[in-house]
């Protein structure tokens, strides 16, 4: 890993300051830059963070203007309206889109080699728009994608059978929102197949307990932000388990947001799916055996996406 990492994180909300801290902690950047239009938001956020620099590896946190980006390694993407309570991921769109429309010439002006990682909401939109507004490489546009729910998804499966999080293997896919499907044909632990370990251990996996679990996943966002106003830990968490991937070179597989090209029979739509994950951004999409009806719901999904960006191209 460079020793020089320059992270910038435009955004400096609940998300963009999580994300900050969240790098801090895993000592991922020499330097990091805030962005916002809210200056004195900014200003504070960094003022907070580098009084904690004491206790973390070296590194200088700032508040900038996008000059003060320059040559960053990485660019996150954080700023824009959030979802109010009742509020879909989709309803967003045409608030951020033209925050994007201010936000992403200004990136690309000051950083030809990065990699842009978006997390505003919709992201899967916004990756695409980006993508398209930037005229990077599909692999150097990333979204966060469905990082965050396929995690979700993991946690609520250690809950339910007692393990270890990290024992739990599968995905979410598609749309970081309301059309995301749940891998349940490749979910495993220890090896097995879902049903296959149920069958050793609780006994307790019919449809309804599959049925809930996806559902709570699906929802999860809009709980949380009912009883406390916004996600930001655990998307924090993601964003900073991305940017580890691509500093470290890790080849890491992550269900984020890139762009297809015919994979699963889908092609034109950002949305979130493995990818091998390291220095060069989003280098490969794996296509991962689904059966007959996951094929159907991840199309459907896409289908739910293009239907938006058909909406604005
Ligand atoms: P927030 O309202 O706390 O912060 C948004 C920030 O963006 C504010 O500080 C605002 O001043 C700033 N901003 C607005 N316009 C700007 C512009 N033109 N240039 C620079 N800064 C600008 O919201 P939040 O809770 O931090 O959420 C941020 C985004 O992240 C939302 O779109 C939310 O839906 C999304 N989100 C995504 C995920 C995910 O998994 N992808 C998870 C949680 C939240």
């Amino acid at each position: 890993m460079n020793k020089n990492t320059k992270i910038s994180v435009i955004g400096a909300g609940f998300v963009g300051s999580s994300t900050v801290f969240a790098l801090m902690n895993g000592g991922l950047a020499s330097e990091i830059v805030i962005v916002d239009v809210n200056r004195d938001k900014a200003e504070g956020e960094a003022m907070d963070l580098s009084h904690g620099t004491a206790f973390v590896k070296p590194v200088e946190v700032k508040a900038g203007d996008y000059k003060d980006t320059k040559d960053s390694d990485i660019v996150i993407i954080t700023a824009g309206a959030a979802q109010k309570p009742g509020e879909t991921r989709l309803d967003l769109i045409n608030k951020n889109y033209s925050i994007f429309k201010s936000i992403v010439p200004e990136v690309v002006k000051y950083n030809p080699n990065a990699i842009l990682v978006v997390v505003s909401n919709p992201v899967d939109i916004l990756t695409y728009i980006t993508y398209k507004l930037s005229g990077f490489p599909k692999s150097r546009v990333i979204g966060s994608g469905t990082v965050l729910d396929t995690s979700r998804f993991r946690y609520m499966l250690s809950e339910h059978f007692n393990i270890d999080v990290r024992n739990i293997h599968t995905y979410i896919m598609g749309e970081h929102g309301d059309s995301e499907i749940a891998t349940w044909s490749l979910t495993n632990i220890a090896g097995m197949d879902v049903n296959k370990y149920c069958e050793v251990s609780c006994k307790k996996c019919d449809g309804e307990l599959k049925y809930k679990v996806y559902e709570d996943v699906k929802n999860a966002a809009y709980e949380v932000i009912e009883k406390k106003g916004a996600t930001y830990y655990a998307v924090a968490l993601a964003i900073k388990r991305i940017v580890e991937a691509i500093l470290r070179d890790e080849n890491s597989i992550l269900t984020v947001s890139a762009f297809l090209e015919g994979q699963y029979g889908i092609k034109d739509v950002y949305m979130g799916v493995p990818s091998i994950v390291g220095i060069n951004g989003a280098k490969e999409i794996i296509e991962v055996p689904l059966n007959e009806e996951e094929k159907k719901e991840l199309e459907a999904s896409a289908k739910t996406l293009k239907e938006t960006l058909n909406n604005i191209f």
